[in-house]
């Protein structure tokens, strides 16, 4: 593929050196991946540009899952594709034999569908696991049990993922007491496959769910798992004073069919307004507005003499490229470039959550609509809703 992924780091320096934000740095110049968002080159990425793509299939999605061993997977893949060679599928390859299932009293021809879902194994099994659920699945295929238990509506997510993980651990081993059957001459009872499905869940369990003391009776494993909720904490969010002698400034941006704006307000320890403002972007992308609206709100920091300044905004990757923490997405590295030029050691870059950054996020809504820069720098001057906003932060 050689370097056709590749942009030079100067070109895209190029491009917005028409707008403000070109500088001079002693950075050296790099290859840009374009193919990834942080301009680094990744395989995972590449694979992406060269594989053949199509719409993802809902059923598959749940055996192509990171929880369940890749075997099964892969053979939950054969099993509705028709791949497994069962005597009914060797049939269609001119394979005739002799065709005897292992799993009924009175034998009978072994196909995909009695082995997996209506002999008298498969019946037993599939009977005990939906029962002790309270489900009823009266579906005669393979496919229709299976989506059957995957539409199940169960509370909580190990419950639910249980629920998604269960019909293939007794499809496999359902294969796998045909198997032992066909080619060892050894019958298996259906209470053994109930205790090997049971030991291969608590495994998994373990492994899925760490917190969980995991019992050895199915009942109380399911118990154990319908209490697992996800641990709900609440915390009070709202805009913070900065520490006397220091000030504050909230940048954030906003899109709208208009294009983007960009707005920020910076204020004292005591929550008095210093400067604000609110500008027009056109059409910009949202990382590339949050970047454009802290520069902006730095700019104006400077300008009326502000040293010690605590910077918040909602954009956690803005603030951590910023920070040298991450890398800088090829779209926004002039902007992050000039933000980082000149920053005094005082400033401090930090994320906040956006419910504490109301009155930049309205700021940056009037930006956008009003379609021009406006800086403030009297309270009475602010938009109403701004106006209204910064007394609730007090
Ligand atoms: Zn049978």
């Amino acid at each position: 593929m050689g370097l056709s992924g590749f942009g030079i780091g100067s070109r895209s320096d190029r491009g917005v050196a028409q707008g403000s934000f070109f500088c001079f740095s002693s950075d050296p110049d790099t290859l840009v991946w374009l193919r990834d968002p942080s301009g680094v080159f990744s395989t995972r990425s590449a694979y992406q540009l060269v594989r053949p793509t199509r719409a993802c299939s809902w059923a598959f999605s749940f055996f192509w899952q990171s929880s369940i061993p890749r075997k099964l997977s892969f053979f939950m893949w054969r099993l509705v594709n028709g791949q497994l060679p069962m005597d009914d599928v060797l049939k269609k390859f001119q394979i005739h034999g002799p065709s005897k299932c292992h799993c009924c009293v009175l034998a009978q021809l072994e196909t995909m569908e009695h082995v997996f879902s209506t002999g008298q194994l498969a019946t037993e099994t599939w009977a005990f696991f939906e029962y002790s659920l309270g489900l009823s699945a009266s579906a005669a295929t393979v496919r229709s049990r299976c989506v059957t238990w995957w539409l199940f509506p169960v509370k909580g997510k190990a419950l639910r993922w249980l629920m998604r993980t269960l019909p293939i651990l007794i499809l496999w081993f359902l294969w796998r007491a045909r198997n032992i059957s066909r080619f060892e001459g050894r019958k298996i009872a259906g209470s053994q496959v109930r205790a090997l499905i049971i030991h291969e869940m608590r495994m998994l369990i373990r492994g899925h769910f760490s917190s969980i003391m995991v019992p050895c009776q199915w009942e109380d494993l399911l118990e154990a798992l319908a209490v697992v909720r996800r641990a709900l904490t609440a915390t009070a969010v709202r805009w913070a004073f900065p520490p006397t002698g220091c000030f504050k400034l909230n940048t954030d941006s906003c899109a709208t069919g208009r294009g983007s704006g960009g707005g920020g307000v910076i204020r004292d320890s005591c929550g008095r307004l210093i400067v604000a403002f609110a500008d027009s972007f056109g059409c910009v992308d949202s990382l590339q507005a949050e970047a454009r609206a802290l520069l902006l709100g730095l700019q104006l920091g400077r300008q009326v003499g502000v040293s010690r300044l605590i910077v918040e905004s909602d954009c956690l990757v803005l603030i951590n490229c910023v920070r040298r923490e991450w890398g800088v997405p090829a779209g926004i590295r002039p902007i992050v470039r000039a933000i980082r030029l000149g920053v005094p050691s005082s400033h401090q870059f930090c994320h906040c959550y956006r419910e504490g950054n109301t009155v930049a996020d309205s700021l940056a809504a009037y930006g956008a609509m009003s379609g021009t820069r406006v800086v403030f720098t009297k309270g009475s001057q602010l938009p109403t809703r701004t106006k209204g906003l910064l007394a609730l932060d007090l």
